[in-house]
């Protein structure tokens, strides 16, 4: 084992000219090179394709990778080390260039083959490979695509089923690899694909030394919601006091004034509404860059719909949820249900999560950050990209600090 790690490292300076491998690397090329089918999740920049491409080199068989993108194919042809052969096959090439690349196959003068989801389609594909041109490994890249789960969900990649590969193919190992880590998620492409349970690497998406934080400088307008009428008039005098322009609002403030207030928001005179469940039916503005939540909604629905008043404007907009554990935990004793379209959920934070397939990332128990992305179903009308990053604050001051740092930034 130190013998085979010693060639392998001995290869990756050689070959690449790096000192040493990175986190889950090596894990992986040995898992492949040992015939295993394996799940690989790590972040987008963390190496992935390194996983593949020492084996390429080492397997007698071609490695055929799946891509999504012809972009994505010609990137990472481009960026194959010289020695090793590279090709692919796409539906925009001239049949000649398509001729070419299949006897290039054919004649073992290809070891990596770039081919995109589609190509399964097509049985011609299918019989290019023989006993003298055989596959040794396929690589499914961007493998969140496989799962309906996945905010980009293909549904040409749902033809790739293990039963396909391995009847059609007579594949022995499949490398899935993705950035992506919703559990649902990965749960679908790995038993697609007929990845066992044991066979997930998956390395830290964050360092637990990291402290997280959001710049909303190109923020205008934020509405940050309360549970309690009194924390919207806590919060917005502390704001006001920092010079924030800020209103409360809640239903304990007269009709017309409340209409007031959301006139100024919407013709941003004033930046900051902190406000109760009673703010929003009806609102009307497009640009609102942050929906920040003071406590825990009380369902799904409600969060849901509040976070939707961010970036229906389609821009990059932040959702901010502080939950102390004292409501957290009294929300979860509650247990509180609700019916949705998608079945019953209890609301916690993993659930809310999975629902809206956002990624969870626990991170020594003090933060937890979901990383939404597109596809929030539910009434949202116009899904932006929204980050929200829950966190337990020790107190209010270190709260409101946060807030003030964030908004006069
Ligand atoms: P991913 O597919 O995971 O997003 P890539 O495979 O494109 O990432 O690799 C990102 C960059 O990291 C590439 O420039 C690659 O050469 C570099 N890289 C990969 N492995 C190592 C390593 N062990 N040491 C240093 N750089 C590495
Ligand atoms: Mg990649």
């Amino acid at each position: 084992d130190e013998a085979s790690n010693e060639n392998l490292g001995r290869l990756l300076r050689l070959v690449y000219g790096y000192d040493s491998f990175r986190d889950g690397q090596l894990e992986a090329i040995k898992m492949v090179l040992d015939k295993k089918s394996t799940m690989l999740v790590l972040p987008t920049g963390a190496g992935k394709s390194l996983c593949y491409q020492i084996p390429a080199m080492i397997l007698p068989g071609l490695t055929l990778v799946v891509c999504p993108l012809v972009a994505l194919m010609i990137d990472q042809l481009r960026h194959l080390p010289p020695v090793i052969h590279g090709g692919f096959l796409s539906s925009s090439q001239r049949p000649e260039e398509v001729a070419e690349t299949i006897r290039l196959i054919q004649v073992g003068a290809i070891k990596v083959l770039f081919v995109s989801p589609e190509r399964f389609l097509n049985a011609d594909f299918l019989s290019i490979f023989t006993a003298t041109s055989f596959i040794s490994l396929v690589v499914v890249d961007e493998a969140h695509c496989v799962s309906e789960w996945s905010h980009n969900f293909r549904p040409s990649y749902m033809r790739l089923r293990a039963s396909l590969l391995r009847a059609r193919l007579n594949v022995e190992c499949i490398l899935a690899m993705t950035a992506t880590a919703t559990t649902t998620t990965l749960r679908d492409v790995m038993s697609a694909l007929e990845i066992p349970l044991s066979n997930l690497i998956q390395k830290a998406q964050l360092r637990d030394n990291l402290q997280l934080s959001v710049s909303l400088s190109e923020v205008q307008s934020i509405i940050i919601y309360c549970k309690f009428q009194f924390e919207t008039d806590l919060i917005s005098r502390y704001l006001c006091d920092n010079s924030i322009s800020v209103k409360s609002y809640h239903s304990g403030i007269p009709a017309k004034d409340r209409s007031r207030i959301q006139e100024l928001f919407c013709s941003n005179k004033i930046r900051v509404v902190v406000a109760t469940v009673a703010f929003g039916m009806g609102l009307d503005k497009r640009d609102v860059g942050a929906v920040i939540h003071y406590s825990l909604p009380e369902s799904l629905e409600e969060y849901v719909q509040e976070i939707g008043r961010a970036g229906r404007d389609g821009r990059l907009s932040y959702c901010h949820l502080f939950l102390d554990d004292i409501t957290y935990f009294r929300l979860r004793s509650l247990m509180y249900r609700s019916e949705t379209k998608q079945g019953q959920y209890v609301f916690d934070i993993p659930t809310v999560a999975n629902s809206i397939g956002a990624t969870t990332i626990d991170v020594s128990n003090q933060l937890l950050n979901l990383k939404m992305r597109g596809e929030i179903t539910y009434e949202l009308k116009d899904p932006a990209y929204c980050y929200t990053i829950v966190e337990v604050p020790s107190d209010f001051c270190a709260l409101s600090a946060h807030l003030t740092k964030w908004l006069s930034e």
